[in-house]
């Protein structure tokens, strides 16, 4: 019997194929940073947040290191007090729940929706239950567009204002996606994003920004990343923090932004693919009727009893990539199980069963092909 033919394995982001569909764009405008040398908070930053302005149809758009200094950027600017309780899903990055515990908060777990990946209102409603039999104060609300599907910010905002709490989006994987015919950006009133390089929208480094709609609230946010610098700048009027962006990501990002919604589009014909051909054997993404992804992961369930590690196994040895996208609820994390949690069903279903494929914009039809053959030859 001969040796099976060494495969080749697939990239799970394939961030060479952007860069190679972008031409000489990045090298272009990297060098035009060189040359004027403001290296931080210089021309680039400011045309970038002109764009992200624009595409998220917000007020104003402060750009900072990164997506985690963007959710204590916005913790900060809502006046987060130490004590307080915030209701955050327990199924998302440990990111979202961080920044509330380095502000002196109490992070307040609840669950979320297999559907959609994403709390509803009806479960932030039952972890504020949770917060209020602690006996905590419960002062807002982060919702995660998980995976690229915004939440629904309609019933979260009527949630909110219901309680007088505030709202918080967390995009950082929904940057370009939208619902309700809104862009993310003014689905709530305070958005952030992350452009770590394996987001939707990725620098060739970390960055991140915060959006408002109210642009009066950018001026607090632009002190808060210069160590709340006032007027002058050796008269500080707020304590703040170093979250200035480098020029040079805001280059790179700008650069990329010219096929950004190229390659939004490109996700989304291949989320259909793989769905059209994997329904069958998996539980395909939902997204709802109202909103688009911006597919940040294609995130498929294994059926009851399948053995994930064994699946993984099969498709790496078919040069098929995977990730686990979460393989633990942060309420059953080492860092985080001593906060309070609502009851988690979903959150705790969708542990045990997701499985992330390959997914970016540059993925051809034959790698996909590759990726649904090696998927069905386990499964079917
Ligand atoms: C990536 C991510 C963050 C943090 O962004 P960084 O830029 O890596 O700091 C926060 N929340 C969620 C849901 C994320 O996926």
């Amino acid at each position: 019997m001969s040796a099976p033919e060494p495969v080749e394995p697939l990239p799970f982001i394939d961030l060479q194929a952007q860069r190679r569909a972008l031409g000489d764009r990045i090298e272009v405008a990297l060098r035009q940073v060189l040359e004027h040398g403001r290296f931080v908070l210089g021309p680039e930053v400011h045309r970038l947040e002109e764009v992200l302005r624009e595409m998220g149809g917000a007020g104003a758009a402060v750009t900072c290191a990164n997506g985690t200094d963007a959710l204590l950027l916005a913790l900060m600017l809502e006046g987060l007090e130490p004590g307080e309780a915030v209701i955050l899903p327990s199924f998302t990055f440990a990111a979202t729940a961080e920044a509330v515990v380095l502000r002196g908060g109490v992070p307040v777990f609840a669950d979320v929706s297999p559907d959609d990946f994403n709390m509803s209102a009806e479960q932030a409603a039952a972890a504020l239950q949770i917060a209020r039999e602690r006996g905590l104060r419960a002062a807002g609300i982060i919702a995660v567009d998980l995976f690229g599907v915004p939440a629904d910010y309609d019933a979260l905002s009527g949630l909110a204002a219901e309680r007088g709490l505030w709202l918080v989006a967390d995009a950082a994987q929904s940057v370009g996606a939208s619902r309700g015919g809104r862009p993310v950006g003014s689905l709530a009133p305070v958005t952030t994003a992350s452009f770590y390089p394996a987001k939707p929208l990725g620098a060739y480094g970390d960055a991140g920004a915060v959006l408002v709609m109210d642009p009066d609230r950018a001026a607090l946010l632009r002190s808060l990343r210069v160590h709340g610098e006032g007027a002058d700048k050796y008269d500080n009027v707020h304590i703040g923090r170093n979250s200035r962006l480098d020029t040079l990501q805001a280059a790179v990002l700008l650069a990329k932004l010219e096929t950004f919604a190229n390659e939004l589009a490109a996700r989304d014909r291949i989320a259909a693919r793989y769905s059209e051909h994997l329904a069958g054997v998996v539980t395909v993404p939902r997204v709802p009727g109202d909103a688009t992804s911006s597919w940040a992961q294609y995130t498929v369930r294994l059926p009851d009893g399948a053995d994930r590690d064994r699946v993984r196994e099969s498709l790496r040895a078919r040069g098929v990539p995977s990730a686990v996208y979460y393989g633990k609820p942060l309420h059953r994390q080492t860092a985080y199980e001593q906060f309070p949690a609502a009851e988690a069903p979903g959150a705790e279903h969708l542990a045990a069963h997701v499985l992330s494929l390959p997914m970016h914009g540059y993925l051809e039809e034959a790698q996909q092909d590759r990726v649904i053959a090696a998927l069905r030859a386990e499964l079917d």
